[in-house]
């Protein structure tokens, strides 16, 4: 997403696009998230104060029984960013917010990196399809939320579970 700021004339103006970022999921797949960026740009004189809203759907697997799961990605973070004049980068590091310095001349910023960033930290490390998900057994690889078995499970063997599944949805 790139902000022209010539065309941001008002002291307050909402933008909005749809995008898709692509990130890595837990098994080290790329994902394409598609994305709904709305972004709030309130104005002081050649400072742009951007507040910036993302929802996004990760369509990823069940961490615990590898079920296809869709996964509601909601963030959001600020940007401040100032056109010409003096840098105030110390400034605003002070205060602990994002600052963006945009020389004399240059009028286009894009926010694809922040976005990123932003939309990467918000993945939670599990993921689930339900929060009693029993997932599946480590000892014949049923899932445990549609089936039972008679297996005597001692270890967590999932890691080698999933490596197999893995192995075989490669397939
Ligand atoms: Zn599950
Ligand atoms: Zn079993």
């Amino acid at each position: 997403m790139i902000i022209d700021f010539e065309k941001l004339t008002g002291t307050e103006d909402g933008l909005s696009a749809d995008e898709t970022f692509h990130v890595r999921d837990f098994q080290g797949e790329e994902n394409a998230v598609p994305c709904r960026l709305d972004i709030m740009v309130r104005r002081s004189g050649d400072l742009y104060y951007l507040t910036v809203d993302i929802l996004g759907a990760l369509a990823t697997f069940c961490h615990k029984c590898l079920d296809p799961v869709h996964h509601r990605l909601e963030t959001s973070f600020d940007l401040v960013v100032q056109r010409g004049g003096a840098n105030k980068a110390e400034e605003f590091e002070e205060a602990l917010e994002e600052y963006v310095y945009l020389p004399a001349g240059k009028h286009e910023l894009s926010l694809d990196a922040h976005i990123y960033e932003n939309l990467i930290v918000s993945i939670p490390m599990q993921i689930l399809c339900r929060d009693d998900c029993k997932g599946l057994c480590t000892e014949c690889g049923v899932n445990l939320n549609l089936e039972t078995c008679n297996c005597v499970r001692e270890t967590d063997h999932r890691r080698h579970i999933l490596h197999k599944l893995k192995n075989r949805y490669d397939r």
